[in-house]
């Protein structure tokens, strides 16, 4: 739309951004560090759609939480169907897991997932409106094993991108049977003080009183300190099933804190909760009188064994987790995390006049069979220019391939760093080439992801 003839501006809605094809080397490594990881703990792949129906996050992440009531973008079709976009991955999973008679599968089903999400945030550092995250989900087991064993997942994750101080903070925030017993020993000890919580948390006292464990407001976070602690208020079953989970950290040696005002702002949740955070968070400057950001989690997750049932299916332990893809990858340029460029060309394909333009369009085609990236600039005539573009690439060979080449069957292979030229014949060029770049040392950064990766201490 135009106002008074003028174009307006086209920009990215506020809080969402491009992924540019200079920032895709860290997205490449962070996703193929998680889908091969997760596969190898037997997770598979599922994809739901990024809008469902507003209900399923009503029913699931919970009516009073931010996400639902602020945060939801959600919108009338014209046909009269109440519709959201996802503010994150877990619900449409269950709802497929039901959908789909994922129960009639052996238990516990896998399932993993990277997409978008979209929250109506106010839009800052590390906290966006369409946020990416790749997440796991156990349905179908409640052994506080897997609860470990999702955490130990993002914990490999993290070291295989070359992120290796991170800090798990754990809690149980309980189940249906003992939470209300810890929630009516909140309100006893809010509701004296009401006067000096924030307008939200007064609200919250009479809708959900462990949500104001997790009120960023400075006279909240004062009087939360002093409110009774979760971990006291466990059942047995629930109180046990924290203990195995902290002796399984013990035993793999997973870094963590207890933290025993960590609720996560999601209602799902029962017994175990966790956040991952980076060891020693960037220090994010505030404006002065502010108060300091808190740390931003990398991820987060926990156990979830009410809302299968909750969305119509029979009671079903399940577990998960889900990481802000922006912050992995903010987190792994800042520290200066080298990653491999899979699949950049080593070689160019120059050409000279017609013919061989059109031979080169053929030899292309052998080179991508033969699993050999090639760079070219076909629309460029001039060699010169075309060499520019071979150095611009940074390859090791350019093959040049002139009138005279064509017609003899020949190409030159010119070696860049030294500027030496051979002729190779036609037919024997990509086995020649392989051969040359085989023998060479490959350029720095080209490792397959998952090696160890000495460059990432
Ligand atoms: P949550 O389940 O809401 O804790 O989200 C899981 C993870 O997604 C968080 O730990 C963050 O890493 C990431 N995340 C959540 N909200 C945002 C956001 N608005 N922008 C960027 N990342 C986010």
């Amino acid at each position: 739309m135009s106002t008074k003839g003028k174009p307006t501006e086209l920009k990215t809605p506020k809080g969402m951004h491009d992924i540019l094809p200079a920032d895709q080397k860290h997205w490449e490594r962070l996703r193929r560090a998680a889908s091969e990881t997760s596969a190898f703990y037997g997770f598979e792949r599922i994809d739901t759609p990024i809008v469902e129906a507003a209900d399923l996050f009503v029913r699931s992440v919970g009516e009073e939480t931010d996400i639902v009531t602020k945060e939801l973008y959600s919108f009338k079709t014209k046909g009269g169907d109440e519709l959201a976009l996802r503010p994150e991955g877990t619900a449409g999973v269950v709802r497929a897991y039901l959908e789909h008679g994922m129960v009639n599968l052996p238990q516990p089903v896998k399932l993993s997932y990277v997409g978008p999400m979209f929250r109506h945030e106010s839009p800052q550092r590390g906290r966006y409106r369409q946020l990416w995250q790749f997440g796991f989900e156990v349905v179908g087991d409640g052994d506080p094993v897997i609860d470990v064993q999702i955490m130990q997942l993002l914990a490999i994750i993290a070291a295989e991108v070359g992120l290796k101080d991170i800090l798990f903070r754990v809690n149980s925030i309980g189940c249906a049977l003992c939470r209300p017993q810890y929630r009516k020993a909140l309100t006893q000890f809010y509701r004296p003080k009401t006067a000096r919580l924030c307008r939200d948390c007064r609200r919250r006292i009479k809708t959900n009183p462990l949500r104001l464990l997790d009120c960023k407001q400075e006279a909240c976070v004062e009087l939360r300190n002093h409110t009774p602690h979760g971990l006291d208020h466990l059942c047995p079953p629930c109180h046990h099933h924290f203990k195995a989970v902290l002796e399984f950290l013990d035993e793999l040696q997973l870094p963590y804190d207890l933290d025993p005002f960590l609720v996560r702002g999601l209602d799902y949740y029962t017994k175990t909760v966790f956040e991952l955070f980076p060891e020693e968070p960037e220090v994010v400057p505030k404006p002065e009188g502010e108060q300091p950001a808190p740390a931003l989690a990398l991820g987060g997750g926990g156990r979830y064994d009410d809302l299968v049932e909750l969305l119509g299916g029979k009671p079903t332990p399940a577990v998960g987790a889900a990481c802000g893809m922006e912050r992995w990858v903010e987190l792994m340029a800042s520290r200066g995390v080298r990653v491999s460029e899979r699949g950049r060309p080593r070689i160019f394909l120059a050409q000279l006049g017609d013919l061989a333009k059109k031979k080169s369009l053929r030899l292309l085609e052998e080179f991508r069979k033969a699993g050999v990236a090639v760079a070219e600039s076909l629309g460029r005539q001039s060699i010169k220019a075309q060499l520019r573009s071979a150095a611009r690439h940074g390859v090791e060979y350019t093959l040049i391939m002139g009138q005279k080449e064509t017609l003899e069957g020949t190409v030159i292979i010119r070696e860049m760093h030294s500027g030496m030229q051979e002729l190779v014949a036609l037919e024997k060029v990509v086995a020649e080439t392989k051969r040359r770049l085989a023998a060479s040392r490959p350029p720095s950064g080209a490792r397959p992801v998952l090696a160890p990766d000495p460059d990432d201490a």
